[in-house]
């Protein structure tokens, strides 16, 4: 395409049944941040939007669990989310809701454009079934296993573990997720679009006309999905939350998700021209817009397929020039997960490093699932911000701010004669707005960012190799030259570093009381950006240390996580064979106390222990080492079981046995009476 006229950025639009967490941040939202950031630091005409996606059956089946409305569930999570992105500076220019009307109205007019244009086959099949609930399953109400890759909990629409879409009835032996009934086959009338008959213009407009500019991810699934030969896609479902299927006897039928969601890109448009007093439509409409759809690899094929697929059947609308979809982002090497919280929730984040913003958007575009899934780790966040924000950026500007505030009073000194690493280090600063901007063009946030940090690396070299308060007590003059470089480069920083760090270039032109008019541009060709006598304000901390304890709290709380999932997968013991209650009272089980407790010499787990049971003091021996020291069960209250036959255990007799349970760490704990009770007391 030629050089754009405007932009129109899209960000996937969250699903409303849980809050947002890093992983959504690192592969779609910063991302799609940085770009809108950039393009506007550019002076491009830039529309950045985004929503809450809220129809679709996992929605339903929250609100089912949770005993409350659909509605109610998304409004819940929609102020979530978007509170999490106002709070991490993602500059939609209109965050909008599917459950708007505006949105109902546009997506019901696209598919009567459809639907009046012939463009979808009509079709009474056999659906999936729940009698015992009353209800047709599709999507999420059904799981089975996957035709393509065997996984035996694959969703009726797709399979999370080979990312295949299908329809519900593909599945084999699939089973309600309502009730655990398996479904029977009931007739029912639905929409399908027919892929089968875009498969040719999408394998050009794809396969051909994109074979260089899109990401070789995105390319390959793309690709494989042409290869397995598309087929007609059902774009109503049988449910009552949602869109209605605007067609006659169409009742009880809505639009299916993926159908209406990313008309939601088109919705947030017309609202925010609404609100704006502007049109709309060259954003969707102009050939001479530039339409980029950010978007994580689960959501490829309804972005690169479906989505263009009825945009080029509606006809009115322009076509995306990149999905540049990004891989999974790991967390401690599991993958991460909503329903089993393994997540660093973005609220959280906020409350354990409040105003640390600008810092997880570096550590997360610094290690970016860009062409393959990556892992997020507390160690590499700590690293990324002592090692890099603070010990180079952040070192930098505070040198800079600090010696300008010492020896001139904050006012920017006048530069003399430049030396040759003067002139070299200049040339050098008016090279990286190119150098960034190739990166994020090509939709490298990663080696952008670390051009980036190049560029503080190169103030912070100069000012090292320079030092300028040491040649102060010799030669003020020289000093006044390599603090005017040094200011260029700080001044430089401030602008280019607005798109990965916003809150701090706000900071940090604050500090340097920058021009706020100030582009990418002028950084290249400007002759100076802080010129001689302009008055700067006082150092601000940028960035803090990240200390070990911070790190360790973090990795204690996903321990925790972990061990509770276990404890909530742990399979029980079935009960025992039913006995008598002769047999209970056969056994004589009594309170006592441990007066004694010493190691079992020669053993790891043995501990021998003289118990006061009340009726005696004896010795009993018992195999729990591991988790008590003996020096601290003294005095501690246990229950007996005295008429066990004695046994000899290493050498030592031991009369009875002590009732003990697990933990849910794996330790063992002592079954002991609510209150104290008198040595002897029974256990009946
Ligand atoms: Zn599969």
């Amino acid at each position: 395409m030629n050089t754009p006229k405007r932009y129109t950025i899209t960000a996937a639009l969250p699903y409303t049944n849980g809050p947002v967490h890093i992983g959504h941040l690192a592969g779609v939202y910063v991302p799609a941040d940085i770009y809108a950031r950039y393009l506007r630091q550019k002076g491009e005409d830039v529309l950045f939007v985004c929503g809450s996606d809220e129809h679709g059956v996992p929605i339903t089946i929250k609100a089912k669990k949770e005993g409350i409305t659909p509605q109610q569930v998304v409004d819940k999570y929609n102020n979530i989310i978007k509170t999490s992105f106002s709070d991490f500076g993602i500059s939609f220019d209109n965050y909008s809701r599917t459950s708007a009307k505006v949105h109902h109205d546009t997506a019901s007019d696209f598919f009567t454009k459809l639907y009046n244009d012939g463009e979808f086959i009509e079709e009474v099949t056999e659906q999936l079934y729940d009698a015992e609930a009353n209800q047709y399953l599709a999507d999420r109400f059904v799981v089975g296993t996957c035709p393509k890759c065997g996984n035996e909990e694959s969703y009726g629409d797709q399979c999370e573990n080979c990312g295949t879409t299908h329809n519900a009835t593909d599945l084999i032996n699939p089973k309600s997720s309502i009730t655990g009934n398996v479904p029977s086959l009931k007739e029912t009338k639905h929409w399908f679009l027919p892929l089968d008959k875009h498969e040719a213009f999408l394998k050009e407009w794809i396969l051909e006309g994109h074979k260089n500019d899109w990401k070789p991810n995105v390319l390959g699934q793309v690709k494989s999905w042409i290869d397995d030969g598309l087929r007609p896609r059902a774009v109503t479902r049988d449910l009552d939350w949602g869109i209605p299927v605007p067609v006659k006897g169409a009742d009880g039928k809505v639009l299916y998700v993926w159908f209406d969601a990313p008309i939601g890109y088109i919705s947030a448009t017309k609202e925010w021209a609404a609100q704006n007093n502007t049109n709309w439509e060259p954003y969707w409409k102009d050939e001479n817009t530039k339409l980029v759809h950010f978007i994580g690899k689960d959501n490829i094929v309804f972005h690169c397929i479906i989505f263009p697929a009825m945009l080029k059947a509606h006809g009115d609308y322009i076509l995306p020039e990149n999905v540049p979809a990004n891989e999974f982002l790991n967390l401690e090497g599991n993958k991460l997960s909503t329903s089993k919280n393994w997540a660093v929730w973005l609220h959280e984040y906020l409350q354990d490093f409040p105003e640390k913003q600008d810092v997880l958007r570096y550590a997360l575009t610094a290690t970016a699932p860009e062409t393959k899934d990556n892992d997020f780790t507390w160690k590499d966040f700590q690293a990324r911000n002592n090692n890099e924000l603070v010990a180079i950026f952040g070192n930098f500007i505070n040198r800079v701010i600090v010696l300008t505030n010492k020896y001139y009073g904050g006012q920017v000194p006048p530069a003399g004669k430049f030396s040759e690493v003067d002139e070299e280090t200049l040339a050098s600063l008016k090279e990286f707005p190119n150098t960034i901007s190739r990166s994020i063009e090509r939709y490298r946030f990663r080696e952008a960012s670390q051009e980036l940090l190049s560029l503080a690396r190169l103030g912070n070299k100069y000012l090292a190799d320079e030092e300028p308060w040491k040649v102060i007590k010799l030669d003020e003059e020289r000093v006044k030259t390599i603090m005017n470089v040094a200011l260029q480069i700080a001044a430089g920083l401030a602008v280019l570093c607005e798109p990965f760090l916003p809150f701090t270039s706000v900071k940090l032109k604050n500090m340097l009381n920058l021009d706020e008019n100030l582009t990418w541009n002028d950084i290249s060709s400007k002759e100076v950006l802080l010129s001689a006598d302009h008055q700067i304000n006082k150092a601000e901390l940028l960035f803090a240390k990240i200390e070990d304890k911070e790190i360790e709290a973090q990795l204690e709380k996903l321990q925790a996580t972990k061990t509770a999932n276990e404890q909530a997968n742990k399979v029980l013991e079935p009960q025992k064979e039913t006995i008598e209650f002769d047999d209970f009272t056969k056994l004589d089980m009594r309170i006592g106390t441990i007066i004694e407790a010493t190691k079992v010499p020669k053993t790891k787990k043995l501990l021998q222990l003289k118990v006061d049971v009340g009726i005696d003091v004896r010795t009993i021996v018992s195999g729990i080492a591991e988790s008590f020291k003996p020096e601290d069960i003294i005095g501690q209250q246990v229950t007996v079981l005295c008429n066990l036959a004695p046994r000899k255990l290493r050498g030592v007799e031991s009369q009875g046995m002590i009732l003990m349970t697990d933990t849910p760490e794996g330790k063992l704990a002592f079954v002991e009476p609510s209150e104290k009770i008198e040595n002897g007391g029974q256990v009946s």
